[in-house]
This record gives C-alpha cells, sequence and structure tokens, in this order.
C-alpha cells in the first residue's frame, strides 16, 4: 500500500538516484568504454595510463625526461593549506594533467629533502630505482588537490570583464572591454542608468570625513572597502593598492566565518589578539594529544601534513590521540585500535570540558609548577624554560577601581619607573612577605588573594593563577559533566592522560570552535596547554617556524615607496574599541555611555561576519564601493541571507566589483566582474599556518598559460592588471614607472604582475646570510623555470635572476629540517608571556551591556548582544536538537566545480544519530525539515552512528546558488544551470539572527564577533 510517507520517499530517492546518476555519468561512461566494452589496454602493466614524464634508467640512474610533458614545482590553492606540490603539465594542450607533492615542501612531505639537493636529485629521490627511495620520499598532493585543478577548465569560469545587465542579481551580464572597465569604476557616472554612481576616483577624498561629527572614522576615502577571501600570497599588492596608494582602511579577510573564534582564543592565550597566534602539536613527538572541534586529517590547516604526521605517528611513534567532536570523521583509525579514540561532545560546549580538566588540574595538584611561577624572561631563562607566562602577577580586582582587571604595576605603588607609566618599562608586580614587588630572575609565589598597599589606598589584587583557579571552580566537576555531555569519569581520564606525559601531550582545536561560546571555549582548552607547559619543547605545543618574507628583503622594498600614504580611521567591522566613538563621548556626556547602538569588539581582528551588517546599516558608516575578491561571504556567513537581499539595492551600497574567476553567490550580486587566474596560472608567496617548526615560503608561478583575455597592452586581465589599470588611470603613487625601490633607492617599474612577483622573488632568495644558489641551466630545464626565464632575466638584476629562478624551479625556500629543535627546545621559540589572565580582555566593557568580561577562561553560556542567554531565548523544551556543520577532507566552500569530487559525494544529506531518529520516527533515507529560528531546509536524513545524542550534523560545501548552481546570461548567451552544483543543503541558510540588536545583525559570538554555525537551536522532523 502506498502511503504519503513512502511516497515522499520514493520521490526522494529517485531525487537523490538522479542525483546519483549525473553524479556519476562520467563514470558510468567511462566503465562502459572500458576493459568491459572490449577495449585493450594499451600497455598489460600500466593499461591506459598517463605517459610516464620521465624515465630513470635503473643501471645508471640517468633521468630521461618526456619532451612532451613539463614537471614542475608549484603550490595547491585547493584549499588554505596551500600545499607545495609538483604538477604535471601537458606542454602542447597547456593543461596540468596530475597534482603530487613537493619533496622539498614540509607541506607535503615528511622528512622533506634538504633544499640544496638538485631539481634532478629531488626527482630522483622519489623514484625506486637510482639514488631513490621510492615511496620513502614520494611526496602527495591529497584527493581534493588532486580534483580542483579541474576549475582551471571548469566552463563557467569568467574569461572577460563582466557588467550587470538590469538588477543587481538578476543573472543577467554582459562583457566589456578591460578598457571599459577601469573608465566605467574609475570616473563613475550614470553606469546602469539608474542615475550617477561615484567613481574610486571621486570616493578618494582623502580630506572630507566619511561621516559628519565623526572624525574618527577617518575620511570618505575609507568608503571603498574591500573583502578579501584569504592570502593566497597576491595579498601584499592589494594591499598596497588599497591602503598605502588609495588610503583605505578597510579590508578584512574570511576568518571570522572560518575559524576566527579559534584563532582569537589562541590570540588571548599568546597577548596578541589581532595577530592571533596560533600554535600545533609536536605530532610525531607528542605522547597524547586530544584534539577538539578537528580531526587529524579531516580539516583544519595544515591538514594534509596533519593527517600524514598522525598516520605516522599512530603506527611508528608513541601517539595516542582522542577525538572531541559531536560527530565521528575520519578521526578514528580502526587498525590502530585504542591509539585514536572518539568522544562525544555537546555542540559548542568545548568550554565545559575545558573548565573541568582544568578544574581537576588544580585540584590534583597536577599543574607545571616549575613553569608556571616564572613571571619573567630573566626567571625562564634563569630556570631553563623557553618562555613564561603572567601566572603569578598581581591583578587588580577591587570592584570599581578605575584599573579594574589590568594588573597592578610598579607605578601604581609609587615605584620610579623610567618611562611612562604602564608602558613596557612599568614592571609587572608579584606577590612577596614584604608586599608587592616587580617580577625578577626567580620564581615567584602561584596563588595569592589579598591587599596591597598602593599609592592611592589599599587594594584588592589576586594572581592570575588564583583567578583562574577561582573561574575553573565556579562550576562543580558533574555540572560541567552536565553541560558538556561527556561522562565524569571521562573527564577525569583525559585529564589524567593530558597530565600523565611531562611536556610530551598537547590539545589542538580549529574551526570547530564557531558557536556563541567560541571564543572562551578555545581560551579555555589552550589554557590546558599553558598549565602543561608545553609551548616551544618537542612533543609538546610549537609555533611557526615563520619564512622568508617576499616583501621587503635585501633586493627591492615592496613594502613602501615614494608618495604612499597612511590610511586614518576606525574600521567599518567595529573591531575597536567603543570607547573610542563620538557616540560613546555623547552618550557619556548625556549621562548613559551605555548601550552602544550596536556591538564593538575591541579583542577581534577584522570581521567580515559584521561588515555586511555595517553596510547597509550605515553603522558605524556606509560604504560607497565595495570589492569582493575572491571570496563569497554570501554563502560562508551563517544567517547573512537575512541582511544581504539589502545589498541589491544600489542605494545601499552604489558600486559593488568583484575580482573572481567564478559567479559565485557574492559575485552574483555585484555590478562587474573582474575575470582572475585560477590555481596554476597565479602568482604568489605564502607561509603555513602552523604545524613547520622551521622557515618556509612556498612560491607559486603560472606554469600554464592562464585563460582570461588580454587587455589592450596584451596582459592577461586578472587582479594584478586591475589594480594596476586602475591605479594608473587614477595617477596612485606606487605604480607605473616608478614604483619599487632597489636596495640604492633607485625605482623600478610596476607596469604589470612579474615586475611585483619576480621582484618578491628576489627578496625571497636574497633574505639571509647565505642567499639560495643560483639555479642552473638542468634546473631551469626539468622544473620548466625556462617558461619564465625571458621574464626574469628582463625584471631582474643578472646578479639576481638565477637566484629567483631556484625559488620558482624548488616550489619556494625551506629551511632544512634539522633547524626544528636545538635539543629540546624549539629553534623558533615563541618567547614572549604566555596569558593566564589578559587584561585587555578583563578590563574592557561590552559596548552592548557596560559590562565586564572575565579576563581569563570561563565556561560560558552563549549570550546575544544584550548579555541574555540564547538559551532563554530559544529554550530547550522547544528547540531540543542543536545543529552543527562539519566538513570533509574533499568538498569545501568552493571547490564545487571540480565535478570529480561530486562524482566521490555528489550530495550531503542531513545526518541524525540512531536514537535521535527512532525518537523521531526517521528512518534512513527518509526526508526530514530541519528548522532554527533562523530558517529552515529539507532534505534526506542519514541515520548513523557517531554522532552525539540530540545533535544533527551538515558537511560544508554544498547547497549552492552561485558556481552555476543557477542559470547565468552572459550577452544573450545562457549558461544552464546544472543541477549537480546546486545539489544538497547549505547550514548557513539556517543561521540566526541576533534579535536582540537593534539593527539587523547575525547571532556572533560576542568576545570575537565570529560567526556561530556550532549549536544552532533546532528542531526536526519527518516529513
Ligand atoms: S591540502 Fe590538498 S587541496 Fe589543500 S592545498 Fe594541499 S593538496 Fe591542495
Amino acid at each position: 500500500m502506498s502511503t504519503r510517507r513512502n511516497i515522499l520517499k520514493g520521490a526522494a530517492a529517485a531525487g537523490a538516484l538522479g542525483t546519483f546518476g549525473a553524479g556519476y555519468a562520467e563514470t558510468l561512461k567511462k566503465l562502459a568504454k572500458g576493459k568491459w566494452s572490449g577495449e585493450v589496454p594499451k600497455a598489460a602493466l600500466t593499461g591506459n595510463s598517463l605517459t610516464p614524464e620521465y624515465v630513470i634508467d635503473p643501471d645508471t640512474g640517468d633521468l630521461a625526461m618526456n619532451p612532451d610533458i613539463a614537471m614542475s614545482y608549484t603550490m595547491c590553492i585547493g584549499c588554505t593549506t596551500m600545499c607545495g606540490v609538483r604538477v604535471k603539465v601537458d606542454k602542447a594542450q597547456n593543461k596540468v594533467l596530475r597534482v603530487t607533492g613537493n619533496p622539498y615542501s614540509p607541506m607535503s612531505t615528511d622528512p622533506f629533502i634538504p633544499y640544496d639537493s638538485s631539481v634532478k636529485d629531488s626527482f630522483l629521490a622519489m623514484a625506486q630505482t637510482g639514488k631513490g627511495e621510492g615511496l620513502t620520499n614520494r611526496s602527495t598532493a591529497c584527493g581534493r588537490g588532486n580534483a580542483v585543478l579541474q576549475q582551471v577548465d571548469n566552463p563557467r569560469r569568467v574569461l572577460k570583464p563582466l557588467k550587470r545587465v538590469g538588477p543587481r542579481g538578476s543573472g543577467k551580464w554582459q562583457t566589456i572591454s578591460f578598457e571599459q572597465l577601469v573608465e566605467e569604476v574609475v570616473e563613475g557616472g550614470d553606469l546602469f542608468g539608474e542615475g550617477p554612481v561615484a567613481g574610486l576616483r571621486e570616493i578618494r577624498d582623502l580630506d572630507t570625513p566619511i561621516k559628519a561629527g565623526a572624525p574618527e572614522f577617518g575620511p570618505r576615502a575609507n568608503g571603498l572597502v574591500v573583502m578579501n577571501c584569504v592570502d593566497d600570497g597576491r595579498d601584499n599588492l592589494l594591499l598596497r593598492w588599497l591602503k598605502q596608494s588609495y588610503g583605505s582602511t578597510n579590508f578584512v579577510r574570511h576568518g571570522a566565518y572560518c575559524g576566527g573564534a579559534y584563532r582569537s582564543g589562541s590570540g588571548a592565550m599568546f597577548g596578541d589578539v589581532k595577530g592571533m597566534p596560533h600554535a600545533k602539536p609536536d605530532f610525531l613527538e607528542a605522547e597524547f594529544v586530544m584534539f577538539v572541534g578537528t580531526a587529524p586529517g579531516n580539516a583544519g590547516n595544515p591538514f594534509k601534513r596533519v593527517g600524514n604526521l598522525i598516520a605516522k605517528a599512530r603506527s611508528d611513534g608513541k601517539l595516542d590521540y582522542v577525538v572531541v567532536d559531536p560527530v565521528l570523521n575520519n578521526a578514528q583509525n580502526g587498525p590502530s585500535g585504542e591509539r585514536s579514540r572518539w568522544v562525544p561532545i555537546k555542540p559548542g560546549t568545548d568550554g565545559a570540558l575545558a573548565m573541568a580538566i582544568i578544574g581537576w588540574m588544580f585540584d590534583h595538584d597536577r599543574i607545571n609548577h616549575a613553569y608556571l611561577a616564572q613571571p619573567g624572561a630573566a626567571a625562564a631563562e634563569a630556570a631553563g624554560e623557553v618562555n613564561w607566562t603572567n601566572a603569578t602577577h598581581l591583578v587588580i580586582v577591587e570592584e570599581g577601581h578605575p584599573r579594574y582587571g589590568r594588573f597592578l604595576r610598579g607605578s601604581d605603588i609609587g615605584l620610579a619607573v623610567e618611562g611612562d607609566a604602564y608602558s613596557d618599562a612599568d614592571p609587572f608586580l608579584i606577590a612577596s612577605a614584604a608586599g608587592p614587588v616587580p617580577a625578577g630572575a626567580e620564581a615567584a609565589p602561584l596563588f595569592f588573594d589579598g591587599m596591597v598597599e598602593t599609592a592611592k589606598g589599599p587594594v584588592a589584587v589576586k594572581t592570575s593563577l588564583t583567578l583562574l583557579r577561582e573561574a575553573a571552580a565556579s562550576r562543580t566537576l558533574a555540572e560541567y559533566s552536565e553541560a558538556c555531555g561527556i561522562p565524569v569519569a571521562t573527564i577525569e581520564g583525559l585529564a589524567s592522560e593530558l597530565t600523565s606525559h611531562g611536556r610530551k601531550a598537547a590539545v589542538n582545536s580549529h574551526g570547530g570552535m564557531m558557536s556563541g561560546s567560541g571564543f572562551y571555549n578555545t581560551y579555555a582548552l589552550m589554557m590546558i596547554n599553558t598549565l602543561i607547559g608545553n609551548l616551544n619543547w618537542k612533543g609538546g605545543t610549537m609555533i611557526a617556524g615563520g619564512w622568508f618574507p617576499d616583501n621587503k628583503g635585501p633586493a627591492y622594498d615592496l613594502a613602501e615607496f615614494p608618495g604612499m600614504v597612511t590610511p586614518k580611521g576606525l574600521p567599518i567591522g567595529r573591531n575597536v574599541p567603543y570607547e573610542k566613538t563620538s557616540e560613546f563621548k555623547a552618550k557619556k556626556e548625556a549621562g548613559k555611555a551605555y548601550p552602544a547602538d550596536g556591538p564593538w569588539y575591541p579583542q577581534a581582528p577584522g570581521l567580515a561576519t559584521e561588515w555586511i551588517s555595517s553596510m547597509v546599516n550605515h553603522y558605524p558608516y556606509g560604504a560607497e564601493a565595495l570589492i569582493f575578491r575572491n571570496t563569497n561571504p554570501v554563502y560562508g556567513v551563517p544567517g547573512i541571507s537575512h541582511v544581504v537581499d539589502k545589498l541589491k539595492d544600489p542605494k545601499v551600497v552604489p558600486l559593488i566589483i568583484s575580482i573572481d574567476p567564478f559567479i559565485n553567490e557574492s559575485s552574483a550580486i555585484s555590478d562587474y566582474i573582474v575575470p582572475d587566474s585560477v590555481m596554476y596560472e597565479t602568482w604568489g608567496f605564502t607561509k603555513p599556518w602552523g604545524g613547520v617548526a622551521t622557515k618556509a615560503t612556498t612560491a607559486r608561478w603560472p606554469v600554464i598559460e592562464p585563460k582570461m583575455e588580454k587587455n589592450a597592452e596584451g596582459q592577461r586581465v586578472g587582479l594584478e592588471t586591475f589594480l594596476i589599470g586602475t591605479a594608473k588611470q587614477m595617477g596612485l603613487p606606487g605604480f607605473g614607472d616608478q614604483a619599487i625601490p632597489d636596495a640604492d633607492g633607485t625605482l623600478h617599474p610596476l607596469n604589470r604582475a612579474e615586475d611585483w612577483y619576480l621582484r618578491g622573488a628576489a627578496n625571497v632568495a636574497m633574505i639571509g646570510k647565505t642567499p639560495v644558489p643560483e639555479a642552473t641551466d638542468e634546473d631551469l630545464a626539468l622544473s620548466n623555470v625556462a617558461r619564465i626565464r625571458a621574464d626574469l632575466e628582463a625584471v631582474l638584476k643578472p646578479e639576481e635572476w638565477r637566484r629567483a629562478a631556484t625559488i620558482y624551479a624548488k616550489g619556494g625556500r625551506y629551511e632544512n629540517i634539522e633547524r626544528s629543535y636545538q635539543g629540546d627546545k624549539a629553534t623558533y621559540a615563541f618567547g614572549a608571556a604566555m596569558q593566564v589572565w589578559n587584561e585587555g580582555l578583563g578590563s574592557f566593557r561590552r559596548a552592548t551591556t557596560g559590562k565586564r568580561m572575565s579576563g581569563a577562561p570561563i565556561w560560558f553560556e552563549a549570550e546575544f548582544a544584550d548579555g541574555s542567554k540564547v538559551a532563554d531565548h530559544y529554550p530547550a523544551a522547544d528547540w531540543p536538537v542543536k545543529v552543527m556543520s562539519f566538513k570533509s577532507p574533499l568538498q569545501n566552500s568552493y571547490s564545487v566545480g571540480a565535478k570529480a569530487l561530486l562524482r566521490i559525494v555528489a550530495s550531503n544529506p542531513v545526518v541524525v544519530g540512531r536514537a535521535l531518529a527512532e525518537a523521531h520516527g526517521i528512518a534512513n533515507g527518509d526526508m526530514v525539515r530541519l528548522t532554527t529560528p533562523g530558517g529552515s531546509l529539507e532534505s534526506v536524513a542519514v541515520v548513523r552512528d557517531g554522532i552525539a545524542p540530540d545533535t544533527v550534523a551538515i558537511e560544508h560545501g554544498y547547497g549552492h546558488k552561485g558556481f552555476g548552481a543557477q542559470d547565468i546570461t552572459i550577452d544573450d548567451d545562457v549558461w544552464p544551470a546544472d543541477p549537480r552544483l546546486a545539489s544538497g543543503v547549505l547550514l548557513n541558510d539556517m543561521g540566526m539572527v541576533d534579535p536582540t540588536r537593534a539593527m539587523t545583525g547575525v547571532w556572533v559570538d560576542p568576545v570575537s564577533g565570529t560567526a556561530v554555525r556550532q549549536g544552532l537551536p533546532a528542531r526536526i522532523e519527518r516529513i
């Protein structure tokens, strides 16, 4: 008998099969054409595999290149890991055929080969014959890396400048010339028949305030704002154009809706909430690692390297690890048995677990006294420590004191200070029997709670560690267990394990921290590392070793130039103190300084999450021109759909330009699209985000000819041509014939991309005591850098070009692996205090409440901007489920056009745990409706084990409306929508606005301002 449910299931199944069929069509075709259809393989052993790139004579070790193939070392940008890779190029077809790893690069190989190995030796090293060790040195790219090269040939690439026809977002475009593009965006005019639009030249007013009566926001030029995705090695040129040449301060990347909560919470630990340093475990030497909200080899950064190292460590080394995550991904490895375990946790409650562990460490005296007791550099050195903490520093805790939450300093107790009060010269104070004394070269008391005499009378103070202990003790272990859903015994077991390996244990996290409690969750987790004292120690945690910078070096100064301007004013993202604004002053004078009209985030870096809200609300000020550079906040910011429609009104932001190879959800609402290069067509220099102890610069160069059309000067249109072309049209400093100073001050031109990147390569090559060796003709030939030899010789000096060529021949510059550690300590140790109490955090007032936040980690239950608990607005009785997002190792937010990935995983169902499914009568394959206060979606349910109770998970990277998921019309040609690109659902469509904000804005973490996509309150029903 057919029931309504069965009919729907049938429909869903038919739909799913249709998607499967579409996704696997090419595979099925190949199967039909293959061996089974009678086709005979060309070779008995290798079948129809690609022709080898080179052959090595097993007897002589001689290497013979295939003349039709080029092998080049460059960089994959299939994800933000940006690995050094080796690509196989079909020269005649101008096509990358395959991607493997670069054996010089730590991002792809461990151990990586010595940098002084010739290119030929690097090829030999990976071979089984001759001198090679075969698989031992074989260097790999990941599955996504091998698929996303398809994006170069994606038929939906934008190759010519586009101008919208009709309303914004209507999907209709006309092609225009590069010269028309530059003319229109610079000079403005009635560009769309909708009235006058100010061009970039007019907006670049460096004198008139952008907001009358509020000079703190700087000049009108700040009305040009740039939203970028990630620094793929091209940001230095973009930043030069925007900030130093144009004069706008407004630039932001995507971190606030990626892993920003983790980076900010880590920044609080490292005492740098703007720079956001973070450490990674020393995976190979650690004995125990607790991953929280990130699974090794599944996501995070550098995910491929971490995956490799963990696999090696659990098979060859001593490592045991636990992954604490609401959903089990690739975390656990069956054959490694007990060495890898999964612990489910309620989404967004990691801080409760961390504070429980911290409390247990205090209760059982399992903190590293010797490390924590050192109050400064001199004491740390004397004690043989690599760095120190502020655990022993005294904090003012006197309610009503003007310096509440700040450290007691020498000037507070009347000490003579050689320098300004509260400057670096003003010593931090520690407790002693004689009262507070400056932190010196000896260990200090860890705990103190009492009154001290100051120049202005007695003041209550406590040490940072006392405050942390109190914060941890504010709940019982049972209460923390209840909050995070992890049994008390398991918490105790984790705490015991973490503190049973000396310094060879670590906690690691990343994007899983994007919840309403994300900032404090991270700060608490990272505090466990500090209490262990593992930073800079082999087997503990390590900071990245740094890099060889391209921007400023012995050859050229790309960072400064004659006539450069300094941008002024507070940024549009409100990541600065509210107390600096005229609004604050006016309200204070009126008697009530708080609440502000909207939230401010002084502890946060740039906030893409808040930018669109700022623009549509004109708070703190509006934007006249917005550039999306290869970024997609419309897809990526949870809940932004409630705000972004207003951007379609040209009166809100009159000019929107996208620089992007594709029409994604964000470039779709722009007025102009500037085409751009993709993957192996592009230039750039990057450094590892973390996890590499040595200095490393990865170099990317066009190993194939880019596909974009050429401008009238014969250059391929893209980011660089747009920046250079518009700068020259406006006559901006820093571009044109006299732009780049060399070491002697002689100015060199910046008229094309090569002028910039090749000089950067010269810097990378020549920095340090010993420049890299000159590339030989053999290096140039084997790496195919011969392809750009003419440019190298034309742009660089005779003594420079062969060294710069080495950077490209080897895909970057990499310090040898032996530099990782000196004895048991990291060579590049982080040498500043770990913040057991962060005084910036502990002393600021939330603009929307006027209340202070804790300067130490706490278990912070998610709040909206007005300080009310999210759980009170959306109680569990009405919203019994929590929704979370997770990433797979294959798909990300911009990879959907690589169809090979869709042939592996065609869509993303809603993942439901078995108990939750049974409670709602949901069976595998049922259609379900998932609803949050922010929206609703319908999809197929997959019922499985490996997910925390009352939790529903959605994989990120699907549910697109851009990239060709909808029809696009260009010059009367319709590019029809491809349903495969639209498959699945997007959690962000259910993201929430903050109902307590007077002006519409998405729900964000109140400290870091970062997006919330973990732990959305929800309900689920079968339909
Ligand atoms: S991890 Fe994979 S997709 Fe990401 S950069 Fe490396 S090879 Fe490319």
